[in-house]
C-alpha cells in the first residue's frame, strides 16, 4: 500500500479497473495507451479501488474518470487541481489523481497547477500534453510550437510554448517525470515512481493526436532516459554546452541513457532544457 492509505491484500486485475463506459476518443487517439497503462499498473498499488480517485479538468483527456473502475469527478476547467487539494488534505486515506491536458493545465489552470505543485499537496498530476487544444477542435495550445499553424493562428503562432518539465522544476514541484504514451514500459515505471511518491508529483506524457497534432508530440528522435535510483553524485556527468551551441549531456551510462541524482534540482533542470527529448524521473525529493 502507499502511505496514509490502507492496503488491500485481495487479487487485483487491470479489468477491474474498467469501466461500462464507451470510450468516446477518436480512433488512434494516444489516450488509449495511457488508459491501459493506468489500468493495467493500479492493481499493482496494492490498494482498494474505493480509495483511489481520478479528479479532472476539461478536454480530451478528461473524460478519463469516466473509464476508471474508481472514484472520480470530471471537474470543472482548469481548477482539478483545486478541487483535487481539497480531497487530498481532508482524506489521508485516498489516493488522489489528476488528470488534465496541456490547455487545463497551462492555460486556464496555470495558477490552479503551480501552487499545487508549491504546496507539495499529495497528488499525483497526469498532464497528457499533445501540443494542441484537441476538443476544441485544433486550436493551439501553451505548448504548441512557435509557428504552429491551426485555425486559430492560421499564419502562425507568435507565443512561445511553455516546457511544462521546466515549468514544475521552476515550481519546485518534489516530483517531475516525463514519459510517452506510446512506451509503455516506461511510463508504467514512471507512475509507479509518481504513485509511490509523498507529495505533488506532476508526470508529462507526451500523447499524440492524429485528427488535429498528428506526429506534434515530437517523436523523439534522439531520446535520452533517465535512469534513477543510482546513489551516483551527478559530478560523473554533466550537462554542457557544445560548438554547436546545444545543450548535451556527457558522460552519460550510454549512448541514450543518463544516471541522474534525482535530489539535483540544477540537474534536472538542465537535463529539462537539453535540445533532445529526455524521459523519465528528473526530480524525486522528500519535502514536507
Ligand atoms: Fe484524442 Fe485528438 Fe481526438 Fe481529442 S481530438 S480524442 S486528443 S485524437
Ligand atoms: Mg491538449
Amino acid at each position: 500500500g502507499l502511505t496514509g492509505v490502507p492496503a488491500f491484500e485481495g487479487k487485483q486485475f487491470a479489468k477491474d479497473y474498467k469501466t461500462d463506459q464507451d470510450v468516446r476518443w477518436c480512433p488512434g487517439c494516444g489516450d488509449y495507451a495511457i488508459l491501459a497503462a493506468v489500468q493495467g499498473f493500479m492493481p499493482e498499488l496494492g490498494i482498494r479501488r474505493e480509495n483511489i480517485v481520478f479528479v479532472s479538468g476539461i478536454g480530451c483527456s478528461s473524460r478519463f474518470p469516466y473509464y476508471m473502475n474508481t472514484y472520480g469527478m470530471h471537474s470543472i476547467h482548469g481548477r482539478a487541481p483545486a478541487i483535487a487539494t481539497g480531497l487530498a488534505t481532508s482524506r489521508e486515506d485516498l489516493s488522489v489523481w489528476v488528470v488534465t491536458g496541456d490547455g487545463d493545465a497551462l492555460s486556464i489552470g496555470g495558477n490552479h497547477l503551480i501552487h499545487a505543485l508549491r504546496r507539495n499537496v499529495n497528488l499525483k498530476i497526469l498532464l497528457f500534453n499533445n501540443r494542441i487544444y484537441g476538443l476544441t477542435k485544433g486550436q493551439y495550445s501553451p505548448t504548441s510550437e512557435e509557428g504552429k499553424v491551426t485555425k486559430s493562428t492560421p499564419m502562425g503562432s507568435l507565443d512561445h510554448p511553455f516546457n511544462p518539465v521546466s515549468l514544475a522544476l521552476g515550481a519546485e514541484a518534489s516530483f517531475v517525470g516525463r514519459a510517452l504514451d506510446s512506451d509503455r514500459k516506461q511510463l508504467t515505471e514512471v507512475l509507479r515512481a509518481a504513485a509511490e511518491h509523498r507529495g505533488s508529483a506532476l508526470v508529462e506524457i507526451y500523447q499524440n493526436c492524429p485528427i488535429f497534432n498528428d506526429g506534434g508530440t515530437t517523436r523523439p528522435v534522439d531520446p535520452i532516459v533517465l535512469r534513477h535510483g543510482h546513489p551516483i553524485r551527478s559530478e560523473t556527468h554533466s550537462v554542457v554546452r557544445n560548438a554547436n551551441g546545444k545543450l548535451t549531456v556527457v558522460d552519460g551510462c550510454s549512448d541514450n541513457a543518463v544516471i541522474h541524482d534525482t535530489d539535483d534540482l540544477c540537474h534536472a533542470f538542465a537535463l529539462s532544457r537539453l535540445d533532445t527529448t529526455v524521459t523519465g524521473v528528473f526530480r524525486a525529493a522528500r519535502r514536507p
